[in-house]
């Protein structure tokens, strides 16, 4: 599965990172970016392919969220 986060939305709360940081990184911008396959933070809206055994955390996060800006897809 994938998730991204509309980075528009964002206010930086960091929730997310909590939630799964193997998953979620704050960035220098102040918003929350998904962590990519190089391992930097993913540019806002691109779609990044998590494991399976993630998804738990993934949903606590995207659930968890404010601003409802964390979006997950098969
Ligand atoms: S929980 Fe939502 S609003 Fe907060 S930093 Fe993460 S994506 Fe942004």
């Amino acid at each position: 599965m994938k998730v991204w986060i509309d980075g528009h939305l964002c206010t930086g709360v960091a929730l997310c990172e909590k939630s799964c940081p193997e998953v979620f990184v704050m960035a220098d911008d102040g918003i929350a970016h998904v962590v990519g396959p190089d391992s930097r933070p993913a540019p806002s809206g691109v779609a990044v392919e998590f494991p399976e055994e993630l998804l738990e955390d993934v949903l606590e996060a995207a659930e968890g969220c404010p601003e409802e800006c964390i979006f997950i897809e098969p």
